[in-house]
């Protein structure tokens, strides 16, 4: 079953990769496994899936606390792809490996310390709100975003490597196209603004859209429900 749907994902990816006329391999495949249990996650792990994503700190503990311990060295590396609050920062370092979902230097410096303190350097992406819907997290304004990157990049055990979008809830392929082609835009805004920095990763398309995202420029695919199934 999880065999058969990691081949029906890896291969659109491949197709949409190739009709973008892009390298084979230049978009990674992260796996969602959000609100499935912890077996969901080994399974993941036997079928070659390590690069996984939760967005919900405290399901994450529950979940890849015992994995953790069954699986000791850097057997997989986990996304924080959801909302943090500045006082569950303490809880990042030695769970997760990236935080994707970055909206403030006040969040960013406070991972930096607590990273520092822990003796350990994660990824970070920052959040763009590329739909404009209120639910949704992230950085609204561009010049924002922009100004916050080249400070956030400065801190400590911290590396900067990109932005991350969720696109606009909705069927219209033009809408969802613009959003991701707005926020590419912005991913080389920061790349040029940063020189220095390793300005890499481009995190947008879920199950439903990551075949457009990718033609949009997507490095990173993040997909739940078409590997895990739908959720409850
Ligand atoms: C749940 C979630 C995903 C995966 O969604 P699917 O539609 O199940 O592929 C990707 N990114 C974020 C931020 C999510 O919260």
């Amino acid at each position: 079953m999880l065999l058969e749907r990691i081949r029906t994902v890896t291969d659109a990816i491949r197709e949409a990769t190739a009709r973008a006329g892009r390298p084979d391999g230049s978009v990674k495949l992260l796996s969602v496994t959000k609100s499935h249990p912890a077996d969901t996650v080994r399974d993941a792990l036997d079928h070659g899936l390590t690069v996984l994503g939760e967005n919900r700190v405290q399901e994450a503990i529950a979940k890849f606390e015992p994995i953790r311990a069954e699986l000791p060295g850097p057997a997989y590396e986990l996304h924080l792809i959801g909302h943090l609050q500045s006082n569950k920062a303490a809880k990042v370092p030695g769970l997760f490996d990236w935080v994707q979902s970055v909206d403030s230097i006040a969040l960013a410096q406070a991972l930096s310390r607590r990273c520092d303190q822990a003796g350990v350097t994660i990824d970070l992406l920052l959040q763009f709100n590329s739909s404009g819907e209120q639910t949704k997290s992230g950085y609204a304004d561009p010049d924002a975003l922009v100004d916050d990157a080249a400070a956030i990049a400065s801190l400590a055990s911290l590396r900067l490597r990109g932005i991350m979008t969720i696109g606009p809830f909705t069927d219209d392929v033009r809408l969802i196209t613009d959003a991701f082609a707005r926020t590419r835009a912005l991913f080389e805004r920061v790349a040029t603004a940063l020189p220095d920095e390793c300005i890499d990763t481009l995190s947008m398309g879920m199950s439903d859209d990551y075949r457009i995202a990718i033609g949009e420029g997507s490095t990173l695919v993040r997909i739940g429900s078409a590997l895990f199934g739908a959720r409850s």
